[in-house]
Protein backbone atom coordinates (compact mmCIF):
# COMPACT_ATOMS: atom_id res chain seq x y z
CA UNK A 1 0.00 0.00 0.00
CA UNK A 2 1.74 3.18 -0.89
CA UNK A 3 2.18 6.15 1.66
CA UNK A 4 3.44 3.29 4.70
CA UNK A 5 5.68 4.67 6.67
CA UNK A 6 9.16 2.93 6.96
CA UNK A 7 11.92 3.36 9.02
CA UNK A 8 15.75 2.85 7.68
CA UNK A 9 18.63 1.92 10.05
CA UNK A 10 22.01 0.97 7.80
CA UNK A 11 25.23 2.72 9.04
CA UNK A 12 26.75 2.71 5.29
CA UNK A 13 25.32 5.94 4.09
CA UNK A 14 25.76 4.40 0.25
CA UNK A 15 23.40 1.71 1.13
CA UNK A 16 20.83 3.54 2.99
CA UNK A 17 20.97 6.46 0.01
CA UNK A 18 20.02 3.57 -1.97
CA UNK A 19 17.23 2.21 0.07
CA UNK A 20 15.75 5.44 0.69
CA UNK A 21 15.65 6.62 -2.63
CA UNK A 22 14.43 2.98 -3.68
CA UNK A 23 11.88 2.69 -1.59
CA UNK A 24 10.73 6.31 -2.59
CA UNK A 25 10.10 5.07 -6.00
CA UNK A 26 7.96 2.45 -4.84
CA UNK A 27 5.52 4.96 -3.12
CA UNK A 28 6.35 4.46 0.44
CA UNK A 29 7.09 7.15 2.93
CA UNK A 30 11.32 6.25 4.33
CA UNK A 31 12.74 8.01 7.15
CA UNK A 32 16.91 6.89 7.38
CA UNK A 33 18.83 6.51 10.51
CA UNK A 34 22.46 5.48 11.16
CA UNK A 35 22.14 3.08 14.05
CA UNK A 36 19.74 1.42 16.63
CA UNK A 37 19.68 4.23 19.27
CA UNK A 38 18.56 6.68 16.61
CA UNK A 39 16.26 4.21 15.42
CA UNK A 40 14.71 3.52 19.00
CA UNK A 41 14.16 7.92 19.26
CA UNK A 42 12.60 8.55 15.69
CA UNK A 43 10.04 5.36 16.93
CA UNK A 44 9.60 6.82 19.95
CA UNK A 45 9.04 10.10 18.20
CA UNK A 46 6.31 8.79 15.33
CA UNK A 47 4.77 5.51 13.95
CA UNK A 48 6.15 3.45 11.72
CA UNK A 49 5.21 0.23 9.66
CA UNK A 50 8.48 -1.17 9.25
CA UNK A 51 11.74 -0.77 10.25
CA UNK A 52 14.69 -2.04 7.69
CA UNK A 53 17.69 -2.90 9.70
CA UNK A 54 21.35 -3.58 8.72
CA UNK A 55 21.49 -7.04 11.06
CA UNK A 56 25.31 -5.49 12.28
CA UNK A 57 24.94 -2.05 13.17
CA UNK A 58 27.69 -0.25 15.50
CA UNK A 59 26.65 -0.25 18.74
CA UNK A 60 22.93 -1.56 19.24
CA UNK A 61 22.41 -4.19 16.62
CA UNK A 62 19.47 -4.36 14.13
CA UNK A 63 17.28 -7.55 15.87
CA UNK A 64 18.12 -6.03 19.21
CA UNK A 65 16.86 -2.58 17.71
CA UNK A 66 13.77 -4.55 16.30
CA UNK A 67 12.42 -5.94 19.41
CA UNK A 68 12.97 -3.09 21.18
CA UNK A 69 11.01 -0.76 18.51
CA UNK A 70 8.35 -3.75 19.31
CA UNK A 71 8.29 -3.78 23.45
CA UNK A 72 5.62 -0.43 22.49
CA UNK A 73 4.75 -1.40 19.26
CA UNK A 74 4.51 -5.17 18.89
CA UNK A 75 2.95 -4.75 15.28
CA UNK A 76 5.80 -3.52 13.62
CA UNK A 77 7.49 -5.19 10.00
CA UNK A 78 10.66 -5.97 9.85
CA UNK A 79 13.13 -6.69 7.30
CA UNK A 80 16.86 -7.32 8.31
CA UNK A 81 20.03 -6.79 5.89
CA UNK A 82 22.18 -9.13 5.99
CA UNK A 83 25.98 -9.74 4.53
CA UNK A 84 27.10 -13.22 3.71
CA UNK A 85 28.66 -13.39 7.05
CA UNK A 86 26.08 -12.87 9.02
CA UNK A 87 23.34 -15.18 6.97
CA UNK A 88 22.49 -17.67 9.69
CA UNK A 89 21.92 -14.67 12.31
CA UNK A 90 19.26 -13.61 9.94
CA UNK A 91 18.00 -16.88 9.97
CA UNK A 92 17.62 -16.94 13.50
CA UNK A 93 16.08 -13.40 12.90
CA UNK A 94 13.31 -15.12 11.53
CA UNK A 95 12.31 -16.98 14.31
CA UNK A 96 12.24 -14.47 16.33
CA UNK A 97 9.83 -12.73 14.05
CA UNK A 98 11.67 -10.78 11.26
CA UNK A 99 9.44 -10.95 8.82
CA UNK A 100 12.04 -10.56 5.55
CA UNK A 101 15.57 -10.02 4.90
CA UNK A 102 17.56 -9.64 1.92
CA UNK A 103 21.26 -10.21 1.81
CA UNK A 104 24.08 -7.49 0.72
CA UNK A 105 24.72 -7.19 -1.92
CA UNK A 106 21.07 -6.39 -3.17
CA UNK A 107 19.44 -4.70 -6.43
CA UNK A 108 16.56 -2.20 -5.20
CA UNK A 109 14.34 -4.43 -6.68
CA UNK A 110 15.03 -7.02 -4.16
CA UNK A 111 14.31 -5.03 -1.67
CA UNK A 112 11.27 -3.43 -2.37
CA UNK A 113 10.12 -6.89 -3.06
CA UNK A 114 11.23 -7.87 0.84
CA UNK A 115 9.42 -4.65 2.21
CA UNK A 116 6.01 -5.75 -0.17
CA UNK A 117 6.28 -9.02 1.16
CA UNK A 118 7.12 -7.94 4.66
CA UNK A 119 4.18 -5.69 5.38
CA UNK A 120 1.83 -8.17 3.76
CA UNK A 121 2.79 -10.77 6.38
CA UNK A 122 2.26 -7.78 8.85
CA UNK A 123 -1.29 -6.90 7.82
CA UNK A 124 -2.45 -10.53 7.79
CA UNK A 125 -0.57 -10.92 11.50
CA UNK A 126 -2.52 -7.94 12.34
CA UNK A 127 -5.99 -9.04 10.82
CA UNK A 128 -5.11 -12.71 12.75
CA UNK A 129 -4.85 -10.27 16.01
CA UNK A 130 -7.80 -8.59 15.57
CA UNK A 131 -9.72 -11.50 14.92
CA UNK A 132 -7.93 -13.26 18.61
CA UNK A 133 -9.24 -9.96 19.97
CA UNK A 134 -12.72 -10.81 19.16
CA UNK A 135 -12.77 -14.29 21.29
CA UNK A 136 -12.57 -12.51 24.94
CA UNK A 137 -16.13 -11.09 23.68
CA UNK A 138 -17.04 -13.42 22.44
CA UNK A 139 -16.57 -15.24 25.60
CA UNK A 140 -18.05 -12.40 27.41
CA UNK A 141 -21.37 -12.63 25.62
CA UNK A 142 -21.92 -16.33 26.25
CA UNK A 143 -20.78 -15.62 30.35
CA UNK A 144 -24.14 -12.88 29.97
CA UNK A 145 -26.35 -15.07 28.06
CA UNK A 146 -25.56 -17.74 30.99
CA UNK A 147 -25.07 -16.27 33.70
CA UNK A 148 -27.52 -13.86 35.64
CA UNK A 149 -25.65 -14.44 39.41
CA UNK A 150 -24.36 -11.12 40.33
CA UNK A 151 -21.57 -13.67 42.22
CA UNK A 152 -20.28 -15.12 39.22
CA UNK A 153 -20.51 -12.48 36.40
CA UNK A 154 -17.73 -10.53 38.10
CA UNK A 155 -15.40 -13.29 38.49
CA UNK A 156 -15.89 -14.35 34.68
CA UNK A 157 -15.43 -10.62 33.50
CA UNK A 158 -12.18 -10.76 35.59
CA UNK A 159 -10.66 -14.08 34.12
CA UNK A 160 -11.71 -12.87 31.20
CA UNK A 161 -9.99 -9.84 30.86
CA UNK A 162 -6.79 -11.60 32.69
CA UNK A 163 -6.55 -14.02 29.55
CA UNK A 164 -7.03 -11.33 26.57
CA UNK A 165 -4.68 -8.73 28.02
CA UNK A 166 -2.17 -11.30 29.37
CA UNK A 167 -2.26 -8.95 32.43
CA UNK A 168 -0.83 -9.90 35.99
CA UNK A 169 -3.14 -8.65 38.15
CA UNK A 170 -7.40 -7.47 37.40
CA UNK A 171 -9.53 -6.46 39.91
CA UNK A 172 -13.27 -5.21 39.04
CA UNK A 173 -14.63 -2.95 41.59
CA UNK A 174 -18.03 -2.12 41.84
CA UNK A 175 -19.53 1.39 43.75
CA UNK A 176 -21.32 0.46 46.86
CA UNK A 177 -24.57 2.37 48.11
CA UNK A 178 -22.14 4.89 50.41
CA UNK A 179 -20.45 5.84 46.90
CA UNK A 180 -17.34 3.51 47.39
CA UNK A 181 -15.61 1.61 44.89
CA UNK A 182 -14.70 -2.00 46.50
CA UNK A 183 -13.52 -5.02 44.97
CA UNK A 184 -15.87 -7.63 44.14
CA UNK A 185 -13.86 -9.92 42.01
CA UNK A 186 -10.12 -10.18 41.72
CA UNK A 187 -7.11 -12.52 39.62
CA UNK A 188 -3.49 -11.83 41.06
CA UNK A 189 -3.94 -9.78 44.30
CA UNK A 190 -3.38 -10.61 47.73
CA UNK A 191 -6.54 -11.48 49.53
CA UNK A 192 -5.96 -8.26 51.81
CA UNK A 193 -5.79 -6.34 49.11
CA UNK A 194 -8.79 -7.39 47.76
CA UNK A 195 -10.44 -7.20 51.18
CA UNK A 196 -9.42 -3.58 52.43
CA UNK A 197 -9.15 -1.65 49.04
CA UNK A 198 -11.77 1.19 49.11
CA UNK A 199 -11.68 3.97 46.86
CA UNK A 200 -14.11 7.55 46.69
CA UNK A 201 -14.84 9.24 43.50
CA UNK A 202 -11.95 10.91 42.46
CA UNK A 203 -9.47 8.86 44.61
CA UNK A 204 -6.87 6.80 44.05
CA UNK A 205 -6.54 5.44 39.90
CA UNK A 206 -9.89 3.69 40.17
CA UNK A 207 -11.66 6.71 41.61
CA UNK A 208 -10.11 9.33 39.14
CA UNK A 209 -11.36 6.78 36.17
CA UNK A 210 -14.69 6.59 37.67
CA UNK A 211 -14.88 10.44 38.52
CA UNK A 212 -13.39 11.30 34.92
CA UNK A 213 -15.40 8.45 32.86
CA UNK A 214 -12.62 7.58 30.74
CA UNK A 215 -9.76 5.28 30.59
CA UNK A 216 -6.58 6.04 32.13
CA UNK A 217 -3.31 3.88 30.56
CA UNK A 218 0.12 4.27 32.87
CA UNK A 219 3.53 3.12 31.92
CA UNK A 220 6.78 3.67 33.91
CA UNK A 221 7.59 4.38 37.68
CA UNK A 222 3.78 4.63 38.83
CA UNK A 223 4.75 3.87 42.36
CA UNK A 224 5.93 7.90 41.96
CA UNK A 225 2.23 8.95 40.30
CA UNK A 226 0.05 10.25 43.15
CA UNK A 227 -2.62 8.37 42.11
CA UNK A 228 -1.29 5.39 43.07
CA UNK A 229 -0.18 6.65 46.29
CA UNK A 230 -2.57 4.26 48.08
CA UNK A 231 -2.04 1.22 46.16
CA UNK A 232 0.45 -1.45 47.61
CA UNK A 233 3.08 -3.27 45.46
CA UNK A 234 3.23 -0.36 43.05
CA UNK A 235 6.47 -0.24 42.54
CA UNK A 236 6.31 -4.02 40.75
CA UNK A 237 4.01 -2.62 38.34
CA UNK A 238 5.79 -1.73 34.95
CA UNK A 239 2.40 -0.72 33.10
CA UNK A 240 -1.86 -0.73 34.29
CA UNK A 241 -5.53 0.79 32.61
CA UNK A 242 -7.97 1.46 33.93
CA UNK A 243 -11.44 1.86 32.56
CA UNK A 244 -14.51 2.78 33.90
CA UNK A 245 -17.75 0.76 33.56
CA UNK A 246 -20.87 2.98 32.27
CA UNK A 247 -24.40 1.60 31.80
CA UNK A 248 -26.94 3.66 30.91
CA UNK A 249 -24.71 6.76 31.62
CA UNK A 250 -24.30 6.00 35.22
CA UNK A 251 -21.23 4.54 36.19
CA UNK A 252 -21.31 1.45 38.39
CA UNK A 253 -17.54 0.63 38.68
CA UNK A 254 -14.15 0.48 37.61
CA UNK A 255 -12.28 -2.45 35.66
CA UNK A 256 -8.28 -2.57 36.86
CA UNK A 257 -5.83 -4.55 34.86
CA UNK A 258 -1.56 -4.53 35.57
CA UNK A 259 1.62 -5.90 34.51
CA UNK A 260 4.72 -6.53 36.41
CA UNK A 261 7.81 -4.24 35.21
CA UNK A 262 9.84 -6.70 32.87
CA UNK A 263 6.92 -7.85 30.84
CA UNK A 264 5.67 -5.67 27.30
CA UNK A 265 3.76 -3.26 28.62
CA UNK A 266 -0.19 -2.66 27.95
CA UNK A 267 -0.67 -0.57 24.14
CA UNK A 268 -3.47 1.58 23.01
CA UNK A 269 -5.47 -1.40 21.59
CA UNK A 270 -5.11 -3.10 24.96
CA UNK A 271 -6.77 -0.07 25.87
CA UNK A 272 -9.44 -0.18 23.27
CA UNK A 273 -9.64 -3.69 23.92
CA UNK A 274 -10.94 -3.69 28.02
CA UNK A 275 -12.78 -0.66 27.33
CA UNK A 276 -15.14 -3.10 24.85
CA UNK A 277 -14.87 -5.62 27.54
CA UNK A 278 -15.47 -2.73 30.47
CA UNK A 279 -19.05 -1.52 28.44
CA UNK A 280 -20.05 -5.06 27.80
CA UNK A 281 -19.56 -6.42 31.40
CA UNK A 282 -21.45 -2.96 32.75
CA UNK A 283 -23.97 -4.40 31.30
CA UNK A 284 -24.05 -7.89 32.29
CA UNK A 285 -23.50 -6.44 35.92
CA UNK A 286 -26.95 -4.06 35.49
CA UNK A 287 -28.82 -7.42 34.61
CA UNK A 288 -27.49 -9.70 37.47
CA UNK A 289 -28.01 -6.87 39.52
CA UNK A 290 -31.93 -6.42 38.33
CA UNK A 291 -32.14 -10.02 38.04
CA UNK A 292 -31.46 -10.02 42.11
CA UNK A 293 -33.59 -7.28 42.56
CA UNK A 294 -36.49 -9.24 40.86
CA UNK A 295 -36.01 -12.35 42.27
CA UNK A 296 -36.20 -10.44 46.08
CA UNK A 297 -39.20 -9.00 45.02
CA UNK A 298 -40.59 -12.69 44.12
CA UNK A 299 -39.48 -13.67 47.06
CA UNK A 300 -41.16 -11.34 49.26
CA UNK A 301 -44.11 -11.38 47.17
CA UNK A 302 -44.28 -15.65 47.65
CA UNK A 303 -43.92 -14.68 51.25
CA UNK A 304 -47.10 -12.19 51.36
CA UNK A 305 -48.77 -14.35 49.82
CA UNK A 306 -48.61 -17.16 51.70
CA UNK A 307 -49.31 -15.32 54.53
CA UNK A 308 -52.25 -14.19 53.02
CA UNK A 309 -53.48 -17.58 51.87
CA UNK A 310 -52.49 -18.52 55.50
CA UNK A 311 -55.11 -15.89 56.75
CA UNK A 312 -57.67 -16.83 54.43
CA UNK A 313 -57.38 -20.34 55.67
CA UNK A 314 -57.50 -18.91 59.56
CA UNK A 315 -60.29 -16.18 58.81
CA UNK A 316 -62.47 -19.01 57.04
CA UNK A 317 -62.58 -21.55 59.43
CA UNK A 318 -62.81 -18.99 62.65
CA UNK A 319 -66.02 -17.85 60.58
CA UNK A 320 -67.46 -21.16 59.75
CA UNK A 321 -68.67 -22.32 62.86
CA UNK A 322 -69.92 -18.97 64.30
CA UNK A 323 -71.58 -18.28 61.14
CA UNK A 324 -73.11 -21.80 61.24
CA UNK A 325 -74.91 -21.35 63.95
CA UNK A 326 -76.05 -17.66 63.59
CA UNK A 327 -77.72 -19.45 60.10
CA UNK A 328 -79.46 -22.01 62.16
CA UNK A 329 -81.35 -20.33 64.51
CA UNK A 330 -82.10 -18.10 61.91
CA UNK A 331 -83.66 -20.06 59.54
CA UNK A 332 -85.74 -21.57 62.87
CA UNK A 333 -86.96 -18.50 63.42
CA UNK A 334 -87.44 -17.55 60.03
CA UNK A 335 -90.14 -20.51 59.98
CA UNK A 336 -91.49 -19.69 63.06
CA UNK A 337 -92.50 -16.21 62.60
CA UNK A 338 -94.84 -14.56 60.76
CA UNK A 339 -96.27 -11.03 58.95
CA UNK A 340 -93.47 -8.51 58.69
CA UNK A 341 -90.66 -10.25 61.40
CA UNK A 342 -90.95 -13.19 59.27
CA UNK A 343 -89.67 -10.81 56.17
CA UNK A 344 -86.79 -9.11 58.25
CA UNK A 345 -85.18 -13.01 59.29
CA UNK A 346 -85.47 -13.84 55.42
CA UNK A 347 -83.37 -10.79 54.89
CA UNK A 348 -80.96 -12.37 57.50
CA UNK A 349 -81.32 -15.81 56.39
CA UNK A 350 -80.39 -14.52 52.81
CA UNK A 351 -76.92 -12.44 54.13
CA UNK A 352 -76.01 -15.04 56.14
CA UNK A 353 -76.21 -17.45 53.08
CA UNK A 354 -73.92 -15.04 50.83
CA UNK A 355 -71.74 -15.03 53.80
CA UNK A 356 -71.26 -18.88 53.96
CA UNK A 357 -70.66 -18.93 49.89
CA UNK A 358 -67.80 -16.61 50.16
CA UNK A 359 -66.64 -18.52 53.65
CA UNK A 360 -67.27 -21.61 51.41
CA UNK A 361 -64.76 -20.81 48.21
CA UNK A 362 -62.29 -19.49 50.92
CA UNK A 363 -62.11 -23.12 51.96
CA UNK A 364 -62.46 -24.16 48.84
CA UNK A 365 -59.14 -22.40 47.52
CA UNK A 366 -57.45 -23.72 50.64
CA UNK A 367 -57.99 -27.23 50.14
CA UNK A 368 -56.99 -26.56 46.41
CA UNK A 369 -54.02 -25.23 47.54
CA UNK A 370 -52.57 -28.03 50.10
CA UNK A 371 -54.22 -30.67 47.65
CA UNK A 372 -56.57 -31.63 50.36
CA UNK A 373 -59.63 -31.45 47.93
CA UNK A 374 -60.58 -35.15 47.61
CA UNK A 375 -61.36 -35.98 43.41
CA UNK A 376 -63.14 -39.05 43.29
CA UNK A 377 -63.56 -39.11 39.26
CA UNK A 378 -66.81 -41.41 38.67
CA UNK A 379 -69.43 -41.51 35.94
CA UNK A 380 -71.81 -38.97 36.76
CA UNK A 381 -75.12 -38.19 34.86
CA UNK A 382 -74.66 -34.49 33.68
CA UNK A 383 -78.57 -34.26 32.77
CA UNK A 384 -79.15 -34.47 36.61
CA UNK A 385 -76.49 -32.61 37.80
CA UNK A 386 -77.20 -29.59 35.71
CA UNK A 387 -81.00 -30.04 36.74
CA UNK A 388 -80.08 -30.15 40.39
CA UNK A 389 -77.68 -26.76 40.48
CA UNK A 390 -80.24 -25.27 38.15
CA UNK A 391 -83.09 -26.23 40.69
CA UNK A 392 -81.03 -24.13 43.76
CA UNK A 393 -80.61 -21.35 41.35
CA UNK A 394 -84.46 -21.39 39.74
CA UNK A 395 -85.06 -18.81 43.27
CA UNK A 396 -82.45 -16.36 42.20
CA UNK A 397 -82.98 -16.05 38.46
CA UNK A 398 -86.88 -15.86 39.74
CA UNK A 399 -86.18 -12.73 41.82
CA UNK A 400 -84.67 -11.07 38.60
CA UNK A 401 -87.22 -11.61 36.33
CA UNK A 402 -84.93 -13.80 34.71
CA UNK A 403 -85.76 -16.75 31.96
CA UNK A 404 -83.79 -20.06 32.53
CA UNK A 405 -83.26 -22.38 29.30
CA UNK A 406 -82.20 -26.10 30.04
CA UNK A 407 -81.76 -28.00 26.49
CA UNK A 408 -80.09 -31.40 26.76
CA UNK A 409 -80.15 -34.21 24.30
CA UNK A 410 -82.14 -37.20 25.29
CA UNK A 411 -79.22 -39.70 25.06
CA UNK A 412 -77.05 -37.69 26.68
CA UNK A 413 -73.50 -39.57 27.63
CA UNK A 414 -72.63 -39.86 31.38
CA UNK A 415 -69.26 -37.94 31.94
CA UNK A 416 -66.17 -38.96 33.82
CA UNK A 417 -65.79 -36.14 36.62
CA UNK A 418 -65.84 -36.31 40.51
CA UNK A 419 -69.38 -35.12 41.61
CA UNK A 420 -68.77 -32.31 43.95
CA UNK A 421 -66.86 -30.48 41.75
CA UNK A 422 -68.87 -30.61 38.78
CA UNK A 423 -71.28 -29.30 40.89
CA UNK A 424 -69.64 -26.63 42.57
CA UNK A 425 -68.39 -25.60 38.89
CA UNK A 426 -71.75 -25.39 37.05
CA UNK A 427 -72.97 -23.46 40.18
CA UNK A 428 -70.09 -20.85 39.98
CA UNK A 429 -70.89 -20.75 36.46
CA UNK A 430 -75.00 -20.38 35.97
CA UNK A 431 -74.81 -18.28 39.26
CA UNK A 432 -72.49 -15.76 37.73
CA UNK A 433 -74.92 -15.58 34.67
CA UNK A 434 -77.75 -14.77 36.51
CA UNK A 435 -75.54 -12.31 38.60
CA UNK A 436 -74.52 -10.28 35.97
CA UNK A 437 -77.38 -10.40 33.58
CA UNK A 438 -80.04 -7.10 34.23
CA UNK A 439 -83.51 -8.13 35.46
CA UNK A 440 -85.62 -9.99 32.54
CA UNK A 441 -83.14 -12.03 30.83
CA UNK A 442 -82.25 -14.91 29.87
CA UNK A 443 -79.79 -17.69 30.96
CA UNK A 444 -79.34 -20.63 28.77
CA UNK A 445 -77.88 -24.08 29.63
CA UNK A 446 -76.80 -26.34 27.39
CA UNK A 447 -74.72 -29.74 26.55
CA UNK A 448 -73.32 -31.70 23.93
CA UNK A 449 -71.23 -34.59 22.89
CA UNK A 450 -67.81 -33.20 21.24
CA UNK A 451 -65.39 -36.60 20.38
CA UNK A 452 -64.34 -38.46 23.19
CA UNK A 453 -66.13 -35.17 25.81
CA UNK A 454 -69.14 -32.99 26.55
CA UNK A 455 -68.87 -29.51 26.46
CA UNK A 456 -71.37 -28.03 28.35
CA UNK A 457 -72.34 -24.30 27.63
CA UNK A 458 -73.86 -21.45 30.14
CA UNK A 459 -75.00 -18.49 27.87
CA UNK A 460 -75.91 -15.55 29.22
CA UNK A 461 -77.37 -12.11 27.86
CA UNK A 462 -75.45 -9.70 30.58
CA UNK A 463 -72.98 -7.35 30.29
CA UNK A 464 -70.33 -8.98 28.65
CA UNK A 465 -66.82 -8.97 29.59
CA UNK A 466 -64.14 -6.69 27.94
CA UNK A 467 -61.30 -8.87 25.48
CA UNK A 468 -58.47 -8.17 27.47
CA UNK A 469 -59.92 -9.25 30.39
CA UNK A 470 -61.15 -12.68 29.23
CA UNK A 471 -57.77 -14.57 30.97
CA UNK A 472 -57.60 -12.96 33.63
CA UNK A 473 -61.09 -13.07 35.44
CA UNK A 474 -59.88 -17.00 36.03
CA UNK A 475 -57.33 -15.45 38.33
CA UNK A 476 -57.67 -15.47 42.33
CA UNK A 477 -59.50 -12.28 43.05
CA UNK A 478 -59.61 -10.59 39.71
CA UNK A 479 -62.70 -8.78 39.14
CA UNK A 480 -63.35 -6.71 36.43
CA UNK A 481 -62.89 -2.97 37.80
CA UNK A 482 -66.29 -1.09 37.09
CA UNK A 483 -69.00 0.63 39.30
CA UNK A 484 -71.58 -1.13 37.58
CA UNK A 485 -70.08 -4.33 38.29
CA UNK A 486 -69.20 -3.75 42.21
CA UNK A 487 -72.84 -3.78 42.75
CA UNK A 488 -72.55 -7.61 42.11
CA UNK A 489 -70.33 -8.22 45.51
CA UNK A 490 -68.29 -11.26 45.33
CA UNK A 491 -64.93 -11.61 46.07
CA UNK A 492 -63.30 -12.78 42.62
CA UNK A 493 -62.77 -16.59 43.58
CA UNK A 494 -65.36 -18.33 41.74
CA UNK A 495 -63.84 -18.46 38.44
CA UNK A 496 -60.20 -19.18 40.08
CA UNK A 497 -61.35 -22.07 42.25
CA UNK A 498 -63.77 -23.65 38.96
CA UNK A 499 -60.81 -23.68 36.70
CA UNK A 500 -58.29 -25.28 38.72
CA UNK A 501 -60.73 -28.14 40.23
CA UNK A 502 -61.35 -28.77 36.39
CA UNK A 503 -58.13 -28.57 36.24
CA UNK A 504 -58.00 -31.40 39.02
CA UNK A 505 -60.22 -33.86 36.76
CA UNK A 506 -59.17 -33.42 33.42
CA UNK A 507 -61.64 -30.68 32.44
CA UNK A 508 -61.17 -27.20 31.17
CA UNK A 509 -63.28 -24.06 31.36
CA UNK A 510 -62.96 -21.26 28.84
CA UNK A 511 -64.89 -18.10 27.80
CA UNK A 512 -66.24 -16.08 24.74
CA UNK A 513 -68.04 -12.53 25.68
CA UNK A 514 -69.51 -9.44 24.02
CA UNK A 515 -69.77 -6.58 25.64
CA UNK A 516 -73.20 -5.28 26.36
CA UNK A 517 -74.47 -8.63 24.61
CA UNK A 518 -73.14 -11.23 27.29
CA UNK A 519 -70.87 -14.28 27.59
CA UNK A 520 -70.49 -18.01 26.81
CA UNK A 521 -68.92 -19.72 29.67
CA UNK A 522 -67.55 -23.60 28.03
CA UNK A 523 -67.08 -26.67 30.26
CA UNK A 524 -65.33 -29.34 28.57
CA UNK A 525 -65.06 -32.57 30.07
CA UNK A 526 -64.51 -36.36 29.49
CA UNK A 527 -67.03 -39.05 28.40
CA UNK A 528 -67.72 -41.52 30.64
P1 LIG B 1 -66.98 -13.04 41.71
O1 LIG B 1 -67.18 -13.71 43.00
O2 LIG B 1 -66.47 -11.64 41.83
O3 LIG B 1 -68.10 -13.18 40.77
P2 LIG B 1 -65.65 -14.80 39.82
O4 LIG B 1 -64.31 -15.41 39.90
O5 LIG B 1 -66.79 -15.70 39.74
O6 LIG B 1 -65.76 -13.84 41.08
O7 LIG B 1 -65.68 -13.82 38.60
C1 LIG B 1 -64.63 -12.90 38.42
C2 LIG B 1 -65.10 -11.69 37.64
O8 LIG B 1 -65.39 -12.08 36.29
C3 LIG B 1 -66.38 -11.11 38.13
O9 LIG B 1 -66.16 -10.20 39.20
C4 LIG B 1 -66.90 -10.40 36.88
O10 LIG B 1 -66.25 -9.17 36.74
C5 LIG B 1 -66.45 -11.31 35.76
N1 LIG B 1 -67.52 -12.25 35.33
C6 LIG B 1 -67.66 -13.55 35.67
N2 LIG B 1 -68.72 -14.11 35.05
C7 LIG B 1 -69.28 -13.15 34.29
C8 LIG B 1 -70.42 -13.09 33.41
N3 LIG B 1 -71.19 -14.17 33.18
N4 LIG B 1 -70.67 -11.92 32.79
C9 LIG B 1 -69.90 -10.83 33.01
N5 LIG B 1 -68.82 -10.81 33.83
C10 LIG B 1 -68.51 -11.95 34.47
Amino acid sequence: MPGERILVAEDEPGVRRMCLSALKLADYDPVGVANGEEAIERAAEEQFDLLVADIRLPGMDGLETCQAIRASDPHLGAVVITGFATLEAAIDALRLGVHEFVVKPFRPDELTAAVARALSKRRMEMENARLRALIPLYDLSRVFMSSVDLGTVPRHVVRIAREALGADTVSLMLLNEDGELTIHAAEGLPAEVVASTRHRMGEGIAGHVAAHREPVILHGDLEDDPRFESSDGAEQLGSAISTPLIHKDKVVGVLNVAKFRGTPPFTEGDVELLSVLGSQAAVAIDNARLFQETQRAYQRLAELDHLKSEFISIAAHELRSPLAVALAYATLLEEEATGPMRQHLSQVVQAAMQLKSIIDQMVSLRRVDTGETPVAITEVDLVSTVGAVLEDLRPLAGKKGQRIAVSLPSDMPRVRADQQCLRLILSSLASNAIKFTPDGGLVRVSAEPAGSRVVVKITDTGIGIPQEELERIFERFYQVEDSLRRKHGGIGLGLAIAREMADLMDGRIWVESQVGQGSTFYLSVPQA
